[in-house]
């Protein structure tokens, strides 16, 4: 068989003050750069579901046509998608195949349409019309669309957040896609939406309640060879299909309406368990201290609303202030990306003194003005050895580390999520060592930092991805749709 295959991610948070523009496809960030035809088959061996699918069909000729994805910010400009999609649209238009797999994210807002991934399902359709079958993969935090049902075959998420499993469901979407090939005819479906928007840091699956939810769809599955998916969403797209959603798939149209009702149900008679214990900064820290004075590893706080992973720019200042406040002993925060601070660190040399304007330039807050001592150099590279990305080289450009009384710095140029311990050891922060790390990142920090940590905490620090949804100013949310678990309902 031949199957086209594509790649084209992004999480679109469109509270987030940078747009996502064609070139932020094109250098991949938090992704592996921009790759088209041949080159994608490069990707088999990353851990993202292309990677998995490619494993996965080996015997079958799969035409790579490109994988695209850029790193969480807010909407896609219409050109950047037009670009991207209309490369795909044109290789189904000119190719001969068998079916379609595309690897996408699922939260993806353009400038010009609120559902980035139903429109390009729907291009798709309307080229190789019914008979074709299109399957996809998506990310955990997909807030998926009945347009985006519709006009896929079949859809499977990941099921693990920190996202292990990225590879997997590239090899689930496989499986579904040999399914659909040999059978010759279509499956049947069915998805429920959730009544209540469920916090970023609530859907982390090492803990309960998303931890027993997703073992109750595991289990579900393999007494009924259904294939069924949990969405918690992305809460931070302002438009009517935002949310968490359970959807299935199957032969039989009452097994899988009763196989999603039940997983559904089983969330929502939760819902008071979703709910997340948030920190002030200052109350995080000195809660931080008070544990660390009589542990051996380190204490965690997510600076999550600032999380480059769900469209922070890594730049605002208030865990500083609030460690530096404190009076905070053996503390390292990172990454903190400002340029020019870490340019200025560069020029005047290690051990030299510098007084900028650290951070803040997004406006999520002030810069924090102050003298730092440079007390080691980078060139900002270095290779993942944590669970989720594991051999994934970074290079987030110049970088510093700065310290300010007992709390060192780790100062980037260019964005990248905490969640790999290397990223602070390529500025000299040995992170077991440490009394106290403060990780811009939501979730994906646990995967490489929760086995070194005494405890892990979760402060609310300005930045664009609310801990909170009820805190962001919704205007095009589904009315009914309860801003948090057990929290108020959307009125318009
Ligand atoms: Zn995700």
């Amino acid at each position: 068989m031949r199957i086209l295959a594509a790649g084209f991610q992004h999480e679109t948070n469109t509270f987030a003050p940078t747009p996502t523009r064609y070139d932020d496809f094109v250098r991949g960030g938090a992704f592996p750069a921009m790759a088209h035809g041949a080159d994608v088959l490069g990707l088999r061996d990353v851990n993202i579901p292309i990677g998995g699918f490619l494993r996965a069909m080996r015997g079958h000729q799969v035409i790579p046509v490109l994988w695209a994805g850029a790193t969480p910010a807010a909407h896609v400009e219409q050109d950047a998608f037009e670009r991207i999609a209309g490369e795909i649209a044109d290789a189904a238009r000119a190719l001969n195949f068998d079916a379609i797999y595309l690897d996408l994210h699922g939260a993806m807002v353009c400038r010009h349409d609120d559902d980035g991934e139903g429109r390009l399902l729907a291009m798709l359709r309307d080229i190789v019309g019914p008979r074709i079958p299109i399957v996809a993969s998506l990310d955990l935090h997909a807030n998926v669309t009945a347009k985006m049902l519709e006009n896929a075959d079949a859809m499977v998420a990941y099921r693990t957040y920190p996202h292990e499993d990225m590879a997997e469901a590239g090899e689930r979407a496989a499986g579904l896609l040999n399914l659909l090939l040999g059978r010759g005819d279509r499956l049947v479906r069915a998805a429920l939406r959730l009544p209540f928007l469920i916090p970023i840091n609530g859907m982390c699956t090492l803990v309960e309640p998303a931890q027993g939810i997703y073992r109750a769809l595991a289990s579900a599955e393999q007494k009924t060879n259904l294939h069924l998916s949990f969405t918690p969403g992305f809460p931070a797209a302002d438009f009517p299909e935002c949310g968490g959603m359970v959807f299935g798939y199957g032969s039989d149209a009452g097994a899988v309406r009763a196989a999603v009702d039940t997983l559904a149900g089983e969330i929502i008679t939760r819902e008071a368990d979703w709910v997340v214990p948030l920190l002030a900064p200052k109350d995080a820290v000195r809660q931080a201290m008070r544990i660390a004075a009589t542990a051996s590893r380190p204490v965690v706080i997510a600076d999550t609303q600032d999380n480059p992973g769900g469209g922070g720019d890594s730049n605002t200042t208030g865990m500083l202030h609030a460690l530096v406040a404190c009076g905070a002993q053996g503390a390292a925060l990172g990454l903190m990306v400002d340029p020019d601070a870490a340019a200025a660190a560069h020029n005047a040399g290690q051990g030299a003194d510098i007084t900028i304007a650290l951070g803040g330039q997004s406006g999520g807050d002030a810069p924090f003005h102050a003298t730092f001592r440079v007390e080691q150099l980078s060139d900002g590279r270095c290779i993942y050895g944590g669970p989720m990305m594991n051999g994934k080289a970074t290079d987030v450009g110049l970088t510093a580390r700065l310290s300010i009384g007992g709390v060192q710095v780790v100062v980037s140029s260019h964005k990248d999520q905490m969640l790999d311990r290397n990223l602070y050891r390529m500025a000299g922060v040995e992170p077991e060592r440490m009394k106290i790390l403060v990780n811009k990142s939501s979730v994906h920090f646990r995967a490489d930092f929760q086995p070194i940590a005494e405890a892990v905490l979760v402060a609310k620090a300005p930045g664009p991805l609310m801990a909170d949804p009820a805190d962001f100013p919704w205007r095009r949310l589904a009315k009914g749709m309860r801003l948090r678990p057990l929290g108020p309902a959307f009125t318009g």
